[in-house]
């Protein structure tokens, strides 16, 4: 891609170029931020007007079986489960991802307490995104498990020993769009006796996941990124059926149980995933969540998943060749892997000395200009490692060439012309 003309050129040629009709973003806005906040489909606003006016507002009460609400969670995620490699029945929408992590990674230590009591230690990343790392810091309080984190890709290999007893990672990492080999790293884990939990944050509708052709043991994932489901959609979660009747999940709500309505005193979990289901669902923001969901299915007659991962790839390396050709000299290098195979649905640029400090105003700059990314802290101590990185998110739906090419442009003036060293660049707000 060597001027704009080529970039209109390979947009006109996309056959998923039509996909962006089903979006309402806003005119002359470059949003390369659906890997935090996905963009409002079209179909949302009515489908949730239906569901306040006519199936709460009319039909009240009856909707949970005129709407069949009861079965949302399964409805919806049977959806996903098309998007995960998961078959049908095997993956509900419930609670928050954080949440559902504490079910999964809660389920799989009693499957290791049981099965193999000498492991106990859980492995992750040290960058993985903070939630997953709290949440199983208070489960290796609770249960008497260590957390060991490894600072990337290279040291897992050591962690899989006969201590482990849950490898848990981030399939495609927040902050460097490294993409990790499920299987491989699957089957290692397995090869040494122990368990995996996959968080699908940055998966799910972003490149194509086969839960079941990777053997995983269980994973959970974000209904607001790549799905389109709204600020805090429900997230997901699945279970391999060998392990999904084995344990209670420690959250063990009345819509979990076999049958909540008999009101029994006592427990009984549903068979199968339907027991990661705590409490209510929120039919209101599941509806939402469908509408979002539908918004990826409907790539499928025009090669699903494997045809949106192809566009993906092709747009995220252009933008780092492009911002590599135009902007190295500015300070601008990338942190994503150049690797395909290794790389997720986004880009993190970062800069050298003396303008390493400079990525927060340069993002509010371009935010400015109508170019939308987000920007994430480094580790002040080992900015080498860590450093502080713009972060580019390509949902190939609704994004094309002509917006990576005008996105470099944009890259390149506000660096070029110092423009993000303004005051009002530089002040922080509560969330970046
Ligand atoms: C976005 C994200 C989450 C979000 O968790 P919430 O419970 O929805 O706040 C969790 N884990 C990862 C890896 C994420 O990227």
């Amino acid at each position: 891609m060597k001027t704009r003309d080529d970039a209109l050129a390979r947009d006109a040629a996309d056959p998923l170029r039509g996909l962006k009709a089903q979006f309402d973003l806003p005119p002359g806005m470059i949003y390369l931020d659906g890997n935090s906040l996905g963009v409002l489909p079209k179909t949302t606003a009515a489908r949730v007007q239906e569901v306040i006016t006519q199936e709460w507002g009319r039909d009240l009460i009856k909707a949970w079986n005129t709407a069949d609400w009861m079965h949302l969670p399964e409805r919806v995620g049977d959806k996903i489960a098309r998007l995960v490699g998961a078959a049908p029945g095997e993956l509900v929408v419930a609670d928050s991802t954080s949440l559902n992590l504490y079910k999964v990674l809660a389920a799989a230590l009693e499957i290791v307490k049981t099965d193999a009591p000498q492991r106990r230690l859980i492995v992750s990343e040290r960058s993985n995104f903070p939630t997953d790392l709290y949440i199983a810091e208070s489960l290796c309080r609770q249960h008497g498990f260590t957390l060991k984190l490894v600072d990337g890709v290279d040291e897992i290999p050591a962690a899989l020993n006969a201590e482990l007893a849950v490898l848990m990672l981030t399939e495609v990492n927040y902050r460097s769009g490294y993409k990790h080999d499920m299987k491989a790293l699957t089957a290692a884990a397995h090869a040494a006796g122990a368990l995996t939990v996959w968080d699908l944050a940055h998966s799910a509708g972003a490149v194509p996941v086969d839960l079941k052709g990777a053997n995983a043991d269980f994973a959970i994932g974000c209904g607001y990124k790549y799905l389109n489901g709204g600020p805090g959609a429900p997230a997901f979660v699945w279970v391999h059926p060998r392990h999904a009747d084995r344990f209670w999940q420690p959250l063990s709500g009345w819509m979990g149980h076999a049958a909540p309505f008999q009101f029994t005193p006592d427990y009984r979990p549903a068979p199968g995933v339907r027991r990661y289901v705590c409490g209510t669902p929120s039919v209101i923001a599941t509806s939402a969540l469908e509408c979002g969901v539908d918004t990826v299915l409907a790539a499928e007659p025009l090669g699903g998943m494997v045809a949106l991962r192809e566009k993906s790839l092709a747009l995220t390396e252009a933008f780092a060749a492009l911002a590599e050709a135009r902007c190295a000299e500015l300070g601008i290098y990338v942190v994503s892997p150049r690797e395909p195979a290794q790389r997720g649905s986004q880009v993190c640029l970062a800069l050298k000395a003396p303008l390493q400090e400079a990525g927060y105003a340069v993002v509010q700059a371009l935010i400015a200009r109508g170019v939308i990314g987000d920007y994430r802290a480094g580790d002040p101590a080992r900015l080498d490692a860590m450093p502080h990185i713009l972060r580019f998110g390509f949902t190939p739906l609704y994004i094309g060439f002509t917006e990576v090419w005008d996105a470099v442009e944009h890259l390149h003036q506000v660096l070029a012309s110092g423009e993000w060293r303004e005051a009002r660049f530089n002040q922080k707000a509560a969330v970046t």
